[in-house]
């Protein structure tokens, strides 16, 4: 067990960096970030099979922010339903609020940006016009209310 406390992962976000094109370098959160979530989808809480897909919450093409406080491990449906979708605020507030984001980080040697991912994103919802769809689940958006 490796324990960070909140100021050691804001340091961290200070040299945080990208991966650019270089999308295969994910694929090592596959195992911490299955294993945070039980074996589940982060949206739809169905239990994956070998299908397990990496998403940006906040999706890339907006906000390019590999870190694993923007990451999750999401099944393929949902992942491919989602897209490019500015998700409801709930899901990003659920991805901050997870607990060992900086054992994952560790395992897969990608940064948090706890802090870039999280001032990003209220950066994104108070710019969004209202009645902006919000993707909720698979098919189903919410408007969003400002
Ligand atoms: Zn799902």
């Amino acid at each position: 067990m490796i324990a960070f406390n909140r100021s050691e992962l804001d340091a961290e976000d200070l040299d945080g960096f990208l991966f650019g094109a270089d999308r295969t370098a994910l694929r090592t959160l596959v195992d911490p970030l299955r294993d945070m979530q039980d074996g589940r989808c982060f949206y739809c809480a169905v239990r994956m099979r070998d299908d397990v897909h990496i998403d940006h919450v906040m999706p890339w093409s907006l906000l390019p922010i590999d870190g694993v406080a923007n990451l999750v491990a999401a099944d393929a449906r949902c992942n491919l339903d989602k897209s490019a979708s500015v998700p409801v605020r709930m899901h990003v507030e659920r991805a901050l609020a997870r607990s060992h984001l900086a054992e994952a980080a560790t395992i897969a040697r990608i940064p948090v940006l706890f802090r870039r991912t999280a001032s990003a994103a209220e950066g994104m919802y108070a710019s969004l016009p209202i009645g902006s769809l919000l993707w909720r689940e698979i098919r189903e958006y919410e408007l969003h209310a400002g």
